[in-house]
C-alpha cells in the first residue's frame, strides 16, 4: 500500500494538458491531411508484434504512451475516413463528432438513465430521429451501438407484440404456434442473428424472392404468407429493407405497408442504409411510405458520419416498446426528486449502462444543420450517378447493375473472359488499389456476376476520386489482362 491515497489524476495537470494539447494539435493535422496519406497500409511485423505484448504491469509517462499510438495505431487505419473508401457500407467520421465523444468521456456520465442534461440530450437526439424519418412525436426510440442491435431492438418489440402470450415470462416455448419473419432474399445478415438471438431460430426468417431490381417480390410475400398460414405458422413481422447492402435496393414500402395492414402484421423497416434518404431533397421520395412502419432501424455512424458507434431504433407505439425491455429493480426506483427522478433510458433496450453516444450526433447537427446533412446525401447520390455514367460511357467496363441509391457495382470486362478469369481479374484489380493506398472498393457478386462494388457514402469525396478510381482500374485492368487470359 502506499502511503498517500492514489487516484488517476495526473500529479502535474499543467503537464497532462501540454499532452492533450499535442494529441488535439495531432488531431486536426490528421484531419487535414487525409487525402495526402493512403487509404490504407500494411502494417510492418515489427508493429504487429507489439500489439502482441502483454499486459503493462507498470506505467510509464503519458508522452511515452502517445508515442506509440502514433507511430503504431495512427498510420494504420481502416481507411474509412479517407476520401477514396468505398468499401462495404460505412460513415466518413467527422471532427466535431470526435470532439462529442471526448466531452462524453468528459463528462463521464452514464446514460442508463437518471436526471442529468445528458439524459435531456439523448432524449433529444432520439426526437430528432423521429422528426427525420417523419415519425411523431408520442413514438419512441433508443440509442444503441449500431443497426445490427436496433434491428434486433425493433424485432424483439415485433416479437412479443406479435406473440399471443406473455413471452417475457414463459418464453418463446409457449407460443401456441411458430412465429415467422420475412424478409428478402437480400436481407442483411444481422437478422438471421437477431432471430437466433429471440429463440426463434433462423428458420423463423423466411427469405422472400427478389425481382429484377433486387426488391422483394409482394406477390411472392403474399404466396409465402397464406403458405404458412396454412401450414399453422404464425406470421408476424415483415422485414421490409430500405437500401441493401449488396445494391442499395429499396424495397417497396407502401406496398409492404398496405399487404401488413391487411394481413396485421408487423412492418419493420430495416433504414440503416436508406431511412436517412428522408432527410434530403432529392432522396427522400426514395423512401416515401417509411414512417408508416411499426418499427424502424437506422444508423447515424453511416449517413450522419457519427464516429462509431451510434446506431437508433424507433418504435411506433412506445407503450410496445417499453413492455419489451422495462424492468425496474429496487435500486433503480424512479425517485421524485434527485439524480434517480429521471427516465430510465436502459428501459428502452438490453443495456444498463449506457455511453453518451448522444453527443457527438448532437454536436455535428448543431454545428452543420440537417439541410447540410440532406445535401451532403443528394450529394453521394449524384456522385454515385457520375461513377455509372463513366462506368457506361468507357467499353472495358460494365455497370453490373443499374444503380438505385449510392451504391455502384461494376466490372472491368474486356470482352471474351471466362466469368472465372473476370472474378480473379476484378479481385485482383480491387486488392491491388487496397494494397497501394489508391481506394478501397469491396466486391460482391450480383445476379450470378462477380463485380465490384463502390459505397459512395463519404462526404470527403470529390468527381476527381471517382475519375482517379476509373483509371486506376482500367490501368490496372489492362496490365493484368495477359495474366488473365492464361490461368
Ligand atoms: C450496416 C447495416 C446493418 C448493420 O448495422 P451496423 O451498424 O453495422 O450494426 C444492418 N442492415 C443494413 C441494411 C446495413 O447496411
Amino acid at each position: 500500500m502506499p502511503e498517500s491515497p492514489e487516484t488517476l489524476d495526473p500529479a502535474e495537470w499543467d503537464a497532462h494538458r501540454a499532452i492533450a494539447h499535442r494529441i488535439v494539435d495531432d488531431a486536426v493535422d490528421y484531419i487535414r491531411d487525409i487525402r495526402s496519406r493512403p487509404v490504407w497500409q500494411d502494417m510492418p511485423t515489427d508493429v504487429r508484434a507489439r500489439f502482441r505484448d502483454g499486459v503493462p504491469h507498470d506505467g510509464q509517462p503519458l508522452d511515452e504512451v502517445y508515442r506509440q499510438i502514433a507511430t503504431d495505431l495512427l498510420p494504420y487505419p481502416m481507411g474509412n475516413i479517407h476520401p477514396r473508401f468505398w468499401m462495404w457500407y460505412m460513415g466518413a467520421s467527422n471532427f466535431t463528432g470526435a470532439l462529442g465523444d471526448f466531452l462524453a468521456a468528459i463528462i463521464g456520465s452514464n446514460l442508463g438513465g437518471g436526471d442529468h442534461a445528458a439524459a435531456e440530450i439523448d432524449k433529444q437526439v432520439v426526437g430528432w430521429m423521429k422528426e427525420m424519418v417523419g415519425y411523431p412525436a408520442q413514438a419512441s426510440g433508443s440509442l444503441v451501438s449500431g443497426g445490427s442491435m436496433a434491428n434486433l431492438i425493433g424485432l424483439s418489440v415485433a416479437r412479443n407484440t406479435m406473440s399471443a402470450v406473455d413471452l417475457r415470462e414463459l418464453g418463446v416455448s409457449a407460443l401456441p404456434a411458430p412465429m415467422r419473419f420475412y424478409g428478402s432474399d437480400q436481407i442483411h445478415s444481422c437478422h438471421r442473428i437477431a432471430v437466433e438471438a429471440m429463440g426463434l431460430g433462423n428458420q423463423a426468417l423466411r427469405r422472400v424472392p427478389t425481382d429484377r431490381a433486387c426488391l422483394m417480390d409482394i406477390c411472392a410475400l403474399r404466396d409465402i404468407i397464406a403458405e404458412d398460414r396454412k401450414a399453422g405458422l404464425h406470421p408476424a413481422c415483415v422485414i421490409a429493407t430500405a437500401g441493401t447492402v449488396n445494391t442499395g435496393a429499396i424495397d417497396d414500402l407502401e406496398a409492404i405497408a398496405d399487404l401488413c395492414a391487411a394481413e396485421g402484421l408487423w412492418m419493420h423497416v430495416d433504414g440503416c442504409i436508406g431511412a436517412l434518404l428522408a432527410i434530403a431533397p432529392k432522396g427522400c421520395a426514395l423512401v416515401r411510405g417509411i414512417a408508416r412502419a411499426d418499427s424502424i432501424a437506422l444508423d447515424p455512424h453511416k449517413w450522419l458520419h457519427a464516429p462509431f458507434e451510434v446506431g437508433c431504433a424507433l418504435v411506433r407505439d412506445a407503450e410496445a416498446h417499453l413492455g419489451t425491455f422495462s424492468v425496474t429493480p429496487e435500486y433503480l426506483e424512479n425517485a421524485p426528486r434527485g439524480i434517480a427522478s429521471g427516465d430510465w433510458l436502459h428501459d428502452f433496450g438490453l443495456q444498463t449502462s449506457r455511453g453518451f453516444r448522444a453527443l457527438k450526433v448532437w454536436m455535428a447537427l448543431k454545428e452543420h444543420g440537417l439541410t447540410k446533412f440532406g445535401r451532403l446525401v443528394d450529394q453521394d447520390l449524384a456522385h454515385a450517378r457520375y461513377l455509372s455514367e463513366r462506368v457506361e460511357a468507357t467499353p472495358e467496363l460494365t455497370l453490373c447493375f443499374p444503380t438505385v441509391i449510392n451504391i455502384v457495382c461494376f466490372r472491368y470486362d474486356p470482352g471474351g473472359l471466362s466469368e472465372a478469369a473476370l472474378k480473379r481479374l476484378n479481385t485482383e484489380i480491387m486488392v491491388q488499389m487496397q494494397e497501394a493506398g489508391i481506394a478501397a472498393v469491396s466486391d460482391t457478386t450480383v445476379q450470378g456476376r462477380h463485380c465490384m462494388r463502390a459505397a459512395i457514402n463519404n462526404h470527403r469525396t470529390i468527381r476527381s476520386d471517382l475519375d482517379l478510381l476509373v483509371e486506376e482500374v482500367l490501368r490496372r485492368g489492362r496490365t493484368l489482362v495477359p495474366e488473365a487470359v492464361a490461368d
